[in-house]
């Protein structure tokens, strides 16, 4: 029992650890030489408390591994907070940047049900917080699947998109070539994507203007939160991306209002 206990314990409470077969071997080795040496430790899986060595699944859903989903969240929260208050190794310095916490929906491929703030889902009933219906399509036989699921497989390329086309609005809005930009000023971004409950992929981002060497250096005095995010309007409608043809069908991609 306690060389399973020592075993489960490092997995932080994970549901659904994944299960590794296998050897690992090490050896010392001389730093100088390069030369491997004799052997310091060896760890068959097979002789293990549990029979295989036990590693964290790191799922972000919580349908899927409550304990490794609630361990993203936080560390996502810690991220975001270290990109607006400092912290984390970021100077504190720069909660004094202009930044923006901005979130980035997909478009609508259909009404969903959900929970408005005001009154009732469109299809008449007022859900549960914990109802599985949530998220699902009112009328699956118009609701553009096919789109849903290529956006997913495209946000990251609009997200690339969408943070060249910033660093452009940004160095036109202060007046300076995107070569001259550089000497001026940087775009840092902690962005983290989730799923909504419909499925689709979001990103929620701090951005934030630093000087040229980042986090550390004052941003320049044209730097405003007003600019930075009157740059981010403008560059979230710019950003599209061309997806594949289906059976006739070009698809096209961009962020949702
Ligand atoms: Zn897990
Ligand atoms: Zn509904």
């Amino acid at each position: 029992m306690p060389g399973l206990m020592r075993q489960l314990r490092g997995l932080g409470g994970c549901a659904n650890p994944i299960r590794l077969d296998g050897h690992r071997t090490e050896h010392a080795v001389n730093t100088t030489t390069g030369e491997i040496g004799p052997i310091v430790a060896h760890v068959t899986a097979a002789d293990l408390p549990a029979g295989h060595l036990l590693v964290r699944c790191n799922n972000r859903r919580t349908t899927r591994c409550a304990s490794c989903a609630e361990t993203y969240r936080r560390d996502t929260y810690q991220l975001i907070m270290a990109g607006l208050e400092g912290g984390k190794g970021t100077p504190a310095d720069v909660a004094t940047h202009p930044r923006v916490f901005a979130t980035f929906t997909a478009p609508g491929f259909g009404p969903v049900h959900n929970r408005p703030s005001s009154g009732r889902c469109r299809c008449g009933v007022q859900h549960a917080a914990d109802a599985p219906e949530l998220g699902t399509p009112l009328d699956p036989e118009t609701y553009d699947y096919e789109a849903a699921v290529l956006w997913n497989a495209h946000a990251s390329k609009i997200w690339a998109r969408f943070s060249i086309y910033l660093r452009r609005e940004v160095a036109k809005r202060a007046g300076l070539t995107q070569r001259e930009f550089a000497d001026h000023a940087r775009v840092s971004f902690g962005k983290v994507a989730e799923y909504q409950k419909r499925g689709a992929i979001h990103f929620h981002a701090v951005i934030r203007l630093d000087g040229p060497s980042g986090s550390d250096a004052p941003p320049p005095h044209w730097a405003t939160t007003n600019l930075l995010a009157d740059a981010i309007r403008a560059a979230t409608k710019a950003a599209h991306v061309d997806g594949p043809v289906v059976d006739g069908r070009a698809h096209s991609f961009a962020f949702g209002r």
